[in-house]
């Protein structure tokens, strides 16, 4: 081989996935090196991060793979999946997303990369898809107010069994559940109700007649299709002063009177069949519409419209609480994220089709039914009465034509040994009704069943209310008007593909396109999450696979995928730990203890299992307090059920006494949650499952690459020490797909495995990074990290780092001595950084009045400078304010952002300059975001609350002004 001539080994090399994951390249990592004073990555890994946790060896995992060859793996997994035609029902349906939905939004990183907004001015966009989303649910319940999105639709009706008993001026502590919801709503309800001390009655709507409850959940349609008339039941549940909650249909709701219309208190349901795959279950976008009475006290996000100080329409996040999780151990429940991109794909297929789209959508599939219904009874089968698209078939040998159907390539539901179910939709072709029929001996001649069946809806029950009246459902409908209307609101938007976003905690990295592309193979995306289980060996290989990856990142001994949030994540492990101290007759363990920076989720999920939150405190340099904790766990030793801490802790530092605190929280019998949400510190150099923790919730859409979404999807994996797996989630039924992660606990999610579809992102990640490239993306992180924190030290004072002057994978920004002096605080900070084209790092959390800031190890060295550019040229403008060269009230910071509107106007009364107010730097001349709006009113938005679409003449008469 010729001298100079790379070897063939080097040269595949250079191709490695882990120098595309990881943003700065050797010559960059030596150099940042150097600023933070260490030799080596290793050598300031040893730096930060104490002896007594360490690894001793590497990670067991193979070495890394390419694009292509880790493509190629997951294709062959793919192929074990086999995809029949489901007519399983059971809540999830066939659609078609429609693919100008699916290239645009799905398959988009402008709407897949995006954050939570918080930060208003910069997520206009999606806001407005999720109004359109809130409005939408509204129109179609019938309901005065819906929120922006639930886990899923039993985690949504358990909400709603706990809304009801906040809400309700009934004495009773029994929920009412109708016998004909889906049995996913009814297990969810089951694990929601016992820790907090509500009791479930089961039965038919003519029980509940009689029941004494404080509140009723019916499900119309019915699980089995029935659709009954419940007006009687509501005024008597009413009378009692109880409340009603509907579990529902919303393509059935464009068909049959809309919940609200008969009396519903709270209405909930999935938006999947509305242009999202089944994906073996999720992820999906649930919704909780409910009266406008009820609005202060529903969970999740809420979008409301407000005013820029322009005095423009501009949407927010609304009431002060935002969601209600941020109130801590006062919270009503522990959603943070949730369903965004799920639901903005659903409020987008209803903006594509319009009501007179979605009304033929369910025409066609209510005329299929009604079709087929006729072919069977026929044949003498005995189907449902009233109906609108699933057929309850009973008197029939189910397991024989369930097998029957399968070997035709068709699913049926199998309700019981004499009953099947079968749930047409949009996807359901007439060779299917002629494939269904031949199974039961019936055939069917389509066209002359349709002229001779009438429609089998109940005659009091039929809609006569419009719906989607607002032009933006009204207008979209041909490709290209849908096409420029997603351009024109995501080119409002920062997601990660114009900028970092160095949110602390959240961990805002790379999410490869790579890792995206298996989530939309029809293999994956188009099983059914209750076919049967030799249907799902891909699944099965592809979860048993990403289980062992995780244990092996974790040292836990297994891990249950099924949590779709990081905050479900804690509520499994807490309920494990609840489980573990019952099995062993210690139930009387309640205590939590929880240090006063944990994230709101904790405290939150905390009280949602029935346990006390004692809130223990933070020493001087940032550290929890370790004689704090040990007082509190002597002092209640005997009830000590768990402490929840964050490692490292959310001020980014290591602390040293971690494994100390395991010892004393066992000594008292008490189990050790860490929330993983920092793993992007620790994967490949320590594992919590080793240093004496016994469960953590990870995020994957935090440390393993899924996506933000704009607020979810998200997937939260409990792992867990042997002693807990026992008490694991559990399966929905028992005969599907197992696996190791599967235990016997109460389920958390409506679907055993949660949203597996975006599982593949996961697993692509750490296929392609290997072992090695794990711990360097941990060690990049630490070094990013330390890079801006020592840049920006001689202008900004990092609050708190820990030994040897080192921060963690984050550095917290302490702003609260430069409001002193200058009046500015972190938001005007936050809001000045959009001029620079930057979406905020995390405002006010975990201490107020700071910036934590989350470069990841994705992010060049080019990108962390831009943004050290940026934050050196605002420290600056404070500078001066505080010398008296820009004024107090009156200056670029005070009035961030800026809008193109408001520095090209005729007039400027401003005592700063134009060109400092849009182009306070250089290089932003080159390339410039425009904030849509100026600074939003938050004040304003929660005096005048209004979470529906804009009406038109809202901006006519800004125009005529
Ligand atoms: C993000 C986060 C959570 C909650 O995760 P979700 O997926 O949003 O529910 C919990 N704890 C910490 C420290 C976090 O950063």
């Amino acid at each position: 081989m010729p001298q100079n001539t790379p070897s063939l080994r080097e040269l595949e090399h250079a191709s490695a996935f882990v120098d595309r994951h990881i943003g700065p390249n050797d010559a960059e990592i030596a150099q940042m090196l150097r600023v933070v004073g260490h030799d080596s990555l290793d050598a300031l890994t040893d730096a930060i991060v104490p002896a007594t946790i360490k690894s001793p060896a590497p990670l067991a995992l193979p070495g890394s793979l390419t694009e292509v060859q880790a493509l190629a793996k997951i294709r062959t997994i793919a192929d074990k999946n086999t995809v029949l035609r489901s007519f399983i029902g059971q809540g999830y349906y066939g659609t078609h997303t429609p693919n100008v939905i699916l290239r645009n939004i799905l398959e988009n990183p402008a709407w897949y990369t995006a954050y939570t907004p918080y930060q208003a001015e910069i997520s206009q966009g999606r806001m407005e898809a999720l109004i359109n989303f809130q409005q939408m649910v509204a129109d179609l319940t019938g309901m005065e107010i819906a929120n922006a999105s639930l886990l899923d639709e039993a985690t949504a009706a358990a909400e709603a069994m706990t809304l009801a008993r906040r809400s309700s001026r009934a004495k009773s502590d029994v929920f009412f559940v109708h016998d004909a919801v889906h049995p996913q709503t009814l297990a969810l309800l089951r694990t929601r109700a016992e820790p907090m001390g509500i009791t479930l009655q089961v039965g038919t709507p003519a029980e509940a007649l009689e029941a004494d409850t404080f509140g009723v959940l019916l499900q119309y349609p019915d699980s089995f299709g029935h659709i009954g008339d419940h007006k009687a039941l509501v005024e008597a549940v009413h009378a009692r002063k109880g409340l009603v909650a509907v579990a529902t249909d919303l393509l059935a709701l464009t068909l049959i009177t809309a919940p609200g219309e008969w009396g519903a208190d709270i209405v909930v349901g999935n938006t999947q069949r509305f242009g999202v795959p089944f994906g073996f279950g999720g992820p999906h976008a649930a919704f909780m519409a409910c009266r406008d009475a009820y609005k202060r006290s529903m969970p999740g996000r809420l979008i409301g419209v407000s005013i820029d100080t322009e005095g423009n329409p501009a949407y927010r996040l609304t009431l002060q609480t935002r969601e209600q999780h941020i109130r801590r151990e006062k919270a009503t429940s522990n959603i943070c994220t949730a369903q965004v991109l799920l639901a903005v794909m659903a409020s987008t297929y209803a903006v594509y089709h319009g009501p007179e789209g979605l009304t033929r959508i369910a025409r066609r599939t209510h005329r299929l039914a009604a079709i087929l219904a006729a072919a069977l009874r026929g044949a003498g089968v005995d189907v449902g009465e009233h109906f609108f698209d699933t057929l309850h078939l009973r008197n029939v040998d189910a397991p024989a034509l369930q097998a029957k159907a399968v070997a035709a390539g068709i699913n049926l539901r199998l309700i019981d040994s004499r009953a099947l179910g079968i749930s047409l939709d949009e996807t359901t072709t007439r060779e299917d009704i002629v494939a269904l029929g031949a199974v039961f001996g019936a055939r069917v001649d389509i066209d002359a069943l349709d002229a001779s069946t009438a429609d089998a809806l109940p005659a009091g029950l039929l809609r006569q209310s419009a719906f989607l009246t607002h032009p933006v459902f009204n207008t979209h409908h041909s490709e290209h008007e849908l096409l420029r209307y997603l351009r024109t609101l995501s080119d409002k938007d920062l997601a990660m593909d114009r900028t970092m976003i160095p949110l602390g905690s959240c961990t805002m990295k790379l999410n490869a396109t790579a890792e995206m592309i298996p989530v939309t193979w029809p293999e994956f995306a188009n099983i059914h999450p209750l076919a049967p289980a030799d249907q799902a060996q891909g699944y099965k290989e592809l979860i048993d696979g990403l289980e062992a990856m995780l244990v092996e990142c974790t040292g836990y001994d297994a891990v249950s995928l099924q949590p779709n949030s990081g905050a479900q994540g804690e509520y499994a492990g807490l309920l494990a730990i609840r489980g573990y101290h019952a099995s062993r007759g210690q139930s009387h363990r309640d205590i939590c203890l929880i240090p006063d920076s944990a994230h709101g989720t904790n405290p939150a999920s905390a009280q949602m299992c029935g346990m006390t939150v004692v809130v223990t405190k933070t020493d001087a340099n940032g550290n929890v307090d370790v004689e704090d904790i040990r007082l509190n766990a002597e002092k209640y030793s005997d009830r000590l059920a768990a402490i929840m801490m964050t490692y490292p802790s959310t001020h980014g530092v290591f602390e040293e006494e971690v494994v100390e605190i395991c010892q004393i929280i066992h000594k008292h019998g008490g189990q050790v949650y860490t929330d993983g949400a920092n793993m992007n510190a620790l994967v490949g150099v320590a594992k919590p499952g080793k240093w004496g923790s016994d469960v953590s919730h990870l995020n994957l859409h935090k440390t393993f690459c899924i996506p933000h979404g704009g607020g979810g999807p998200g997937v939260g994996p409990c792992a867990v020490k042997s002693h807990l797996a026992p008490f694991l989630p559990g399966a929905l039924v028992e005969d599907g797909v197992r696996t190791q992660g599967v235990g016997e606990g109460p389920m958390v999610s409506a679907a055993t495995f949660g949203s597996a579809s975006i599982l593949p992102i996961s697993w692509m990640y750490i296929a392609m990074m290997g072992a090695a490239g794990l711990r360097r993306a941990t060690q990049v992180a630490l070094l990013n990290a330390n890079y801006i924190a020592t840049r920006l030290a001689p202008h900004y004072k990092t609050l708190y780092t820990g030994r040897n002057g080192l921060v963690a994978h984050e550095c917290i920004l302490d702003l609260r001595p430069l409001e002193k002096t200058s009046g500015i605080g972190a938001e005007d900070v936050a809001k000045r950084l959009i001029d620079f084209g930057f979406h905020a790092p995390t405002l006010s959390f975990p201490v107020a009045g700071t910036l934590m800031v989350e470069p990841t190890e994705s992010e060049s060295q080019a990108e962390l400078d831009r943004f050290i550019d940026a934050m050196v040229q605002i420290r600056e403008e404070i500078q001066a304010i505080e010398d008296g060269r820009l004024e107090r009230e009156d200056n670029p910071l005070k009035h961030a952002p800026h809008t193109a509107a408001q520095v090209s106007a005729s007039e400027w009364t401003r005592a700063y300059p134009r060109e400092l107010a849009a182009f306070p730097l250089p290089s932003l001349k080159q390339s410039k975001y425009w904030p849509p709006v100026a600074r939003v009113d938050n004040v304003y938005g929660d005096k005048n609350i209004m979470c529906a679409c804009i009406p038109v003449d809202a901006y006519k008469e800004d125009v005529e002004a």
